[in-house]
């Protein structure tokens, strides 16, 4: 790998190494450019293998639009945080992670087609199955929420989606590129409910596959799950490298409120259970990554001093990731006195972080979230669009969950 690759890469403002090296399907079965861009389809695994998606005239075209100079407009989840407010871009993260393989953007024709396949890092959303019905999620990425709005009359599609037709379709494309591998990333709908990240884990093992990294966003509701009743831990003890990212928003009344279905004594002691096995595999670690918008941003602070009191924070850290979409949950809609409770309440919390390892992190993270929620005045059909989405999938109605929500 030569230098000037890797100085091109991280310089620059409209590549990205993601599709060169990564293959990542949404529960509907759309091969996407990554978690974030949903918007650019480079195939359907209903359609074509992952392996085709992967190398369609979509994806070449996508590649090629980098590689003569322009960020596709599709990545503006990128674009906008690094132009408007100063934060590290998913694409800025990914492109230092992987970094060591940028001459393949060199060994690229200009009309995209690569000369060298290799996808190193995977994420692939096998179903939309979870138990939680969050209060921004949706129909796609949680079954629970589908139910819901089935239920209700407001939806009328499928309720559970499976990415693959057929698991083998998967599988002969993970057991091809398993040598290659050095990442794997598990998401939603609740990855640990699934038989297929059972049955990946499995199959790592059985390869000797255990250096490689595993990293998780879980509502950490269950730790065993599936036919067998797998125990995950028992598994994640096994890898060099497991990264768990707990997805807790708020404690108590208010968790259950925005991750509708939470039982958040359970979600506690499993809290516990991971936290103790981090302190004994180091290879094993915890964060909790609380997705901050609206309902929870004056919260931020007490879920730091709960999880504090009850010992499950100690040394692990506490990284709040940004909601901006769907807008009407975003903290830009906050009020202007609302905006400067925040604030104080934000600049305790890095006080009293700030003795702790995980200070410097969480005091950036705060600070970006200070800068973005001041970017915009609340937009009035963002507010009467929260109220009357809060109507709909709360029973104490938007004025009682925004008071509770301390708005
Ligand atoms: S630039 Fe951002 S949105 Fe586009 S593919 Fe890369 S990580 Fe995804």
């Amino acid at each position: 790998m030569s230098d000037t690759s890797v100085d091109e890469l991280l310089k620059s403002k409209h590549l990205c190494i993601l599709p060169w090296v990564h293959a990542a399907v949404w529960t509907d079965g759309r091969v996407i450019p990554c978690c974030i861009n949903q918007d650019y389809s480079f195939g359907h695994t209903h359609q074509m293998s992952l392996e085709q998606a992967l190398d369609s005239d979509a994806a070449n075209a996508f590649r090629a639009q980098m590689l003569a100079g322009s960020l596709p407009s599709s990545c503006y989840r990128c674009s906008q945080p690094e132009q408007e407010f100063g934060s590290l871009s998913y694409r800025q993260d990914m492109n230092r992670r992987f970094q060591h393989h940028a001459e393949l953007i060199r060994q690229t024709d200009p009309d995209g087609r690569r000369r060298v396949r290799r996808s190193v890092y995977l994420d692939v959303r096998f179903s939309n199955l979870c138990n939680l019905a969050c209060i921004m999620c949706d129909e796609i990425n949680s079954s629970s929420f589908a139910q819901i709005e089935r239920t209700a009359g407001r939806y009328d599609g499928p309720t559970v989606r499976r990415a693959f037709p057929s698991p083998q379709d998967f599988w002969s494309f993970f057991d091809q590129h398993i040598a290659d591998f050095e990442e794997i990333y598990f998401c939603g709908g609740e990855p640990i409910l699934l038989a297929e990240h059972e049955q990946l884990l499995e199959r790592l093992l059985r390869a000797g596959k255990t250096r490689i990294h595993l990293r998780y966003n879980t509502n950490l509701s269950r730790l065993s799950a599936g036919s067998s009743g797998y125990n995950v831990l028992e598994m994640w003890r096994q890898f060099e490298r497991v990264s768990v990212h707990a997805s807790i928003d708020a404690f108590g009344e208010l968790a259950q409120i925005i991750r509708r279905g939470t039982n958040w004594d359970q979600i506690e002691k499993n809290l516990q259970a991971v936290f103790s096995l981090s302190q004994a595999y180091p290879g094993v670690s915890l964060a909790i990554t609380p997705t901050v918008q609206i309902l929870n941003a004056l919260h931020l602070t007490d879920l730091y001093r709960h999880l504090r009191s009850r010992g499950a924070l100690a040394d692990s850290m506490v990284s709040p990731n940004l909601l901006m979409f769907p807008s009407h949950f975003s903290i830009q809609n906050l009020s202007r006195n609302e905006k400067s409770r925040v604030i104080d309440s934000w600049d305790r919390l890095a006080q009293e972080a700030n003795q702790a390892p995980e200070g410097a992190h969480l005091r950036a993270r705060l600070d970006e979230m200070k800068t973005y929620m001041l970017l915009r005045d609340s937009r009035d059909e963002d507010l009467s669009k929260l109220r009357a989405w809060l109507d709909q999938t709360s029973s104490l109605g938007h004025a009682e969950v925004l008071r509770r929500a301390g708005l």
